[in-house]
């Protein structure tokens, strides 16, 4: 069975302070102590090992970059590794997410490099694909998902595609209100399920976890998690505050 997973992507948000209190606000509440669902934090990259010192002996919670470089080492002016990521206690990363590709020009071919690299060091990618509303609007959504899926995943070898998280996320739903409905969710889980069974296979199909991604929120959480192909949720604004992302975080 796959397990549930909710990842909180904290973004450029919260001094180390206040992500500290953030984080032992979450972990320390009686609210938050389910065992079948695996929260992943994601603070800035300097926060990392802060946070990371924290959830070492806690099997339920883990902690993610929000980004890494795609190349091993070298003359990269603040810029931060996959080797150095996971020396800080991290085990996993986000890729692609849209905010990335758009203001930091980040392009197929890297993020081909991105994941290569962060599966060579042992780092599980959440790796993010999603429609633009253009896409969405003009019925090109599927196409659009499909291309995104074969052009960055699909060099993968069946051992390393099963090791990703993929998180769909709806470009026009991100940081705007807006969110998919849950049809829409999970029409568009089940068929990035469909296609990876049709490279992959059945056994990785079923295997691989699917999240939601885009103004997630404690309103519409339970309604997105109740659908069959929708394993969890990339949260980003809901997972600023404690008590919404507890609640998210129960809404399975
Ligand atoms: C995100 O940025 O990954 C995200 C889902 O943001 P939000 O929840 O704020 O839409």
């Amino acid at each position: 069975m796959r397990r549930k997973i909710v990842a909180g992507n904290w973004k450029m948000n919260k001094s180390l302070a206040q992500g500290l209190q953030l984080f032992d606000d979450i972990i320390n509440s009686p609210d938050h102590q389910q065992t079948n669902v695996l929260t992943i934090i994601a603070p800035s990259f300097i926060h990392l090992s802060a946070v990371a010192e924290k959830v070492k002996t806690n099997p339920n919670i883990a902690v993610a970059a929000q980004n890494c470089h795609h190349l091993s080492s070298g003359a990269y002016t603040g810029e931060v590794s996959a080797e150095m990521i996971k020396s800080a206690g991290a085990e996993y990363v986000i890729i692609g997410h849209s905010e990335r590709r758009l203001y930091n020009n980040e392009t197929i071919d890297l993020l081909i490099q991105k994941v290569n690299i962060a599966l060579k060091n042992k780092l599980t990618p959440i790796f993010c694909i999603g429609e633009n509303s253009d896409e969405r609007h003009s019925n090109k959504h599927l196409e659009a998902i499909k291309s995104q899926l074969k052009d960055t995943l699909f060099h993968l070898s069946a051992i390393d595609f099963g090791k990703l998280i993929i998180a769909y996320e709806p470009v026009w739903a991100i940081g705007t209100g807006v969110t998919a409905t849950s049809h829409q969710a999970q029409g568009m889980h089940n068929f990035i399920r469909a296609e990876i069974n049709k490279k992959y296979g059945k056994e990785i199909s079923e295997q691989i976890t699917i999240l939601y991604g885009g103004s997630c929120n404690p309103q519409n959480a339970k309604e997105l998690f109740s659908c069959l192909d929708v394993d969890g949720g990339l949260i980003g604004g809901s997972s600023l505050k404690a008590t919404d992302f507890i609640s998210i975080c129960n809404s399975f």
